[in-house]
């Protein structure tokens, strides 16, 4: 339920989980804190039909998970990272993104990363641990607080979520579907506004295929074929692009939802029309859709992003061989806060030793 050795935060409970914490008290009382956190998003310090005695003792049982330690804007302010601190130390980042009618939240599920894509900023750096539910759980309630966007007229129409921050969210599956229930079941988000990204972790993918909600299924392809894969996302070597075709057909089957591949477009890499009619063949059975993404600089990678004619022309490849993509909009690249670029582990060994930490890494 929790980071290892870690006391539980607010976050990690399930309402039966908090009603046993609150036996006691008035059955109402668990309505009021439950709906105060989750359908009206506000902190436990603000919900002022509870006690405050009572907020006070939930409050030192189950403290926080999250520190906000920066927050920081691009994109004339319609994008916003938020970096988090964990009770251990470890930072991690969350980005808002929104959009003329909606807005979309992109977390974290690990600290770190431990699939090592090479042009991945959060690859290179390597794994720390998972998250625990409420440090999932709380970036979502966190950066919804921080932004004032916990009301639906604020943020302009709905809320997206994507697992799209550091990490690989189908490994580490137990927290991610927990905190997905919690975002769906609690918070009313739907589970078409919720997207889990994979590099291609096929027991994951089967997990949810065997979940209750059918959430979206966003998959970083980026290689159509096995010898460019395994360069690129080496866990194409323990799942490769065959077996992952066949258990996204069983996906889509159990949940009819429409897949979609991640594909960052990288100058001389992935860009050629032959790499176009390889992801067009892979894509066609699916009835994928494809994302394009300019590559995102990132400190390890030497690769340049292809020219914006070169995304136009693959575009049109694809569309040719009877696929539709989409170029997305890069957003939040001058605070890197793009796909790939939450590197926020960077400054933890700064960050292990002692005060100055925070000062230091805000320059
Ligand atoms: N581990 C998950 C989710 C995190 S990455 C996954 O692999 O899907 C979120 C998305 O950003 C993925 O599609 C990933 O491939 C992409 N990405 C990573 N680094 C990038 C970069 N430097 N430029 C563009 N996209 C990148």
């Amino acid at each position: 339920m929790t980071a290892p050795g870690a006391d539980p935060s607010l976050g990690d409970l399930s309402r039966a989980e908090l009603g046993e914490l609150l036996d006691g008290e008035p059955a109402y009382r668990l309505d009021q804190v439950w709906d105060g956190l989750y359908r009206q998003r506000r902190p436990l310090s603000e919900l002022t039909n509870v006690p405050k005695s009572l907020r006070q003792a939930i409050g030192e049982l189950l403290p926080p998970a999250l520190t906000l330690v920066r927050t920081q804007s691009a994109d004339r302010g319609t994008t916003t990272k938020h970096l988090w601190s964990l009770r251990d130390g470890h930072l991690v980042e969350s980005v808002l993104m929104r959009y003329r009618n909606r807005t979309t939240l992109c977390i974290s599920s690990q600290a770190g990363c431990a699939m090592a894509c090479s042009f991945c900023a959060t690859g290179q750096v390597g794994f720390d641990r998972n998250l625990s539910v409420g440090e999932i759980v709380e970036q979502v309630l966190g950066t919804l607080q921080e932004t004032g966007s916990n009301d639906r007229s604020a943020s302009g129409g709905a809320i997206n979520i994507v697992f799209m921050g550091m990490g690989e969210p189908l490994a580490n599956y137990e927290a991610v579907w927990a905190a997905v229930e919690r975002f769906h079941g609690d918070m009313g988000i739907g589970a078409r506004h919720i997207t889990v990204s994979t590099v291609g972790v096929i027991p994951g993918i089967e997990r949810l295929a065997a979940a209750a909600q059918p959430v979206n299924l966003a998959v970083s392809l980026h290689a159509a074929n096995d010898r460019l894969r395994n360069r690129i996302a080496p866990i194409n070597r323990t799942y490769p692009l065959r077996d992952l075709a066949r258990s996204l057909a069983d996906y889509r089957r159990a949940k009819r939802r429409r897949i979609s591949f991640e594909w960052a477009m990288i100058g001389g890499v992935n860009d050629t029309d032959r790499d176009a009619a390889e992801l067009a063949a892979y894509a066609r059975p699916l009835a994928a859709h494809v994302n394009l993404i300019p590559l995102n600089p990132t400190p390890g990678y030497g690769h340049e992003p292809s020219p914006a004619g070169r995304i136009e022309h693959f575009a049109a490849e694809l569309s040719s061989h009877g696929v539709n993509a989409t170029v997305r909009q890069n957003r939040g690249t001058s605070i890197d806060a793009a796909c790939g670029q939450l590197r926020a582990d960077k400054l933890v060994s700064i960050g292990r030793h002692g005060r100055g930490a925070r000062a230091r890494a805000e320059r």
